[in-house]
């Protein structure tokens, strides 16, 4: 256990978490929404700080980050909890803390420790991953600054639900976001999730300010997010409010936990939504979880030359030069 960050002490002993959206103001013995922060006497403690429930060496074209580093190797690691409940989330058994024996599972490490690992396994990044960062941000917090002195980038994979806040502490040490734009209705935020959208859009405009860089990824779910509508919705937001160069990830759904009985996205849809991104403006558009498929290729927005080649999560071949297109010239949006 450790004393959180950010939060405030209310009378009676209550505390106010800041550090998500949620603001959950906390009576003594209970918990927040993430079941991962409790109110011990008036203290706010986190139970995750140290802890890890999964720990991985990733490539970064996995989390998915297409634009940092790419084809440089991420050491990924997560605890238990989240701020969300997912319907279709895919890794619900470490996500969502249904009792407190999850929390002593995995493995712990000092901070010091993890980034030893990652410089052992040749990895150019930290990733914060698998569940949400926010909920066990002291623990990224102490490992960002150490990470940084040794050369390592570090990146969150994300709701997008934390506070400007938390982004404002991270900024220093943080190089890269992944964020996921799970819809544009926020009631779909509310039922499927136990999120709301507006907060979402606000923490990606706040790390676009901050100059860390952002890619986007939606999970297109048949029925729920698949409208033309809300596709073009989603993609005029990334492009008008956050860039054109900001990359966006379109994901293929499959049925698992509570969404077991909705069928997996199809190509059509997902060729729909690139559409939507192309009509939008935006110059790098992905789709994800479809093994072989060209469209995981980066391609240059003014020649359309293909400059990185890749299968799966591999990069084949990087013909970027310089940052450039090396047929036309053309600055290419990409970090490392
Ligand atoms: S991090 Fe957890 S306790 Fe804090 S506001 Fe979010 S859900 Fe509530
Ligand atoms: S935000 Fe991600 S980890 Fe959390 S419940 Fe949703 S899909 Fe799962």
């Amino acid at each position: 256990m450790k004393e959180a960050l950010l939060y405030e002490k209310l009378d009676n002993r209550k505390v106010k978490c800041n550090l998500c959206a949620h603001h959950c103001k906390i009576a003594p013995g209970k918990w927040g929404i993430c079941n991962v922060r409790e109110n011990i006497n008036g203290t706010l403690q986190t139970h995750v700080y140290g802890r890890t429930i999964a720990r991985h060496v990733d490539p970064i074209e996995k989390k998915p980050l297409y634009h940092f580093y790419p084809g440089s190797k991420a050491f990924s690691i997560g605890t238990a909890g989240c701020n969300f409940h997912c319907d279709f989330c895919q890794n619900c058994a470490i996500s969502q803390v249904t009792s407190p024996g999850i929390l002593e599972l995995g493995s712990t490490s000092s901070p010091a420790e993890i980034v030893q690992e990652a410089l052992d396994a040749g990895c150019r990044s930290i990733a914060y991953t698998y569940t949400e960062p926010t909920i066990f941000f002291e623990y990224c917090n102490d490992i960002g600054p150490l990470a940084r002195e040794a050369g390592l980038k570090n990146v969150f994979v994300s709701n997008g639900f934390m506070t400007s806040e938390m982004l404002d502490i991270s900024s220093p040490w943080l190089d890269a976001v992944n964020v996921d734009l799970k819809a544009y209705q926020d009631e779909t935020y509310r039922r499927l999730m136990g999120g709301r959208l507006h907060p979402v859009l606000e923490s990606m405009k706040h790390i676009v300010n901050k100059g860390i860089w952002l890619e986007v990824t939606s999970l297109i779910i048949p029925g729920i997010n698949d409208s033309q509508g809300e596709l073009r919705q989603m993609a005029h937001f990334i492009a008008n409010e956050l860039g054109v160069d900001v990359p966006w990830h379109i994901s293929r759904f499959f049925p698992g936990y509570k969404m077991e009985d909705v069928s997996p996205t199809s190509l059509d849809t997902l060729q729909k939504a690139k559409e939507a991104g192309e009509e939008a403006g935006l110059n790098y558009i992905y789709i994800g979880n479809v093994p072989a498929s060209a469209d995981q290729n980066t391609l240059c927005p003014s020649c359309l030359d293909t400059l990185i080649e890749r299968y799966g999560y591999q990069v084949v071949a990087n013909n970027i030069t310089n940052g450039q297109c090396p047929q036309c010239g053309y600055r290419i949006s990409v970090v490392g």
